[in-house]
């Protein structure tokens, strides 16, 4: 097998030598910043939303990304053509970079920027075909005000400790209430349910990421012609709905037949769900930024 490159401090480097210092704050404090992006035949799906957001989530944090977004883009492709990936995830990470072990971030002033891109399935292909399980947790999301959910930051134990108590129920994925207890999101994902043929997802400012496949889904429903609502909605809505399904880069879009072992419908993924997974299927190698312009054989970089 060919080795795997990763961009790491201006250049392209193999995975074993791509290593970061203890040091860096993005590793002693989690400050940084990152995005999930994929790649669909050659084709970058959505990468201008992803590097809007990650460009928001930077300034929130006072972060300097040191690339203009075109760069960054420039990079991305680079790294996809150097793994000769067709389809990938791609990893973007900018930590603070290294400092003082004291956390002010003023100590650091060399931001780093990582790039991975490699095949990644989140679950086994059964669980795409049957769809998953999922438990509500005891841990809240965080606040808007304490840390918000719009800020993709490498600060991720929030969703680790809701993804520790799904392991422990027994289900793939965990489904997170806010400090009111309505519904948000699941650890890495948007949720969705529909009932009596309308689709409803909660609007982000309770609590949950605005992500890109979230939207992606809503204009795919409006296109369609469904009853498309952003509104609040709690576990029971969830438990009584005719089809619940998750959204995101990584998960991109899986049905859920079991919440708290409360079977969804008759245990099955969907109809509406199946429809806008099969249109969701068709548009993301048509709508984002191509790495291979004309043929493969460009990938020899
Ligand atoms: N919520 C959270 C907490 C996430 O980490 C993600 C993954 N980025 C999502 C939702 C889905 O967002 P997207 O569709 O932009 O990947």
């Amino acid at each position: 097998m060919s080795s795997q490159w990763i961009f790491l401090n201006d250049q392209l480097v193999k995975k074993e030598e791509a290593v970061v210092s203890v040091y860096d704050h993005g590793f002693l404090y989690g400050d940084g910043v990152f995005e999930g992006i994929r790649v669909y035949s050659g084709n970058i799906y959505k990468l201008e939303e992803h590097l809007k957001r990650l460009y928001e989530s930077a300034q929130s944090i006072m972060l300097n990304i040191p690339y203009t977004k075109e760069e960054i883009q420039q990079i991305i492709i680079d790294t996809v053509r150097k793994n000769e990936l067709e389809s990938a995830y791609i990893r973007v990470v900018v930590s603070r970079g290294p400092g003082y072990l004291g956390l002010d971030p003023t100590n650091c002033s060399d931001p780093r920027v990582v790039v991975i891109a490699e095949d990644l399935a989140l679950f086994p292909k059964e669980v795409y075909e049957r769809g998953l399980t999922l438990a509500s947790v005891a841990t809240r999301r965080n606040r808007p005000d304490v840390l918000s959910p719009q800020v993709k930051s490498l600060n991720y134990l929030n969703n680790i400790l809701v993804k520790l108590e799904a392991n422990q129920a027994g289900a793939h994925e965990a489904l997170m209430l806010n400090d009111q207890g309505y519904v948000t999101e699941g650890s890495a994902d948007n949720i969705f349910i529909i009932k009596n043929g309308a689709i409803f997802t909660p609007p982000v400012y309770l609590g949950a990421l605005e992500g890109i496949t979230r939207n992606a889904i809503i204009d795919i429903a409006k296109d369609l012609g469904y009853e498309m609502k952003e509104a609040p909605f709690t576990r029971h809505d969830v438990y009584v709905a005719d089809e619940v399904f998750l959204t995101g880069t990584a998960v991109e879009v899986i049905a859920v037949v079991e919440v708290d072992q409360r079977i969804i419908s008759d245990g099955q993924p969907g109809k509406i769900t199946n429809h806008l997974l099969s249109e969701f299927r068709k548009r993301v190698t048509l709508d984002g930024v191509q790495c291979y312009q004309s043929t493969k054989s460009s990938a020899a970089v």
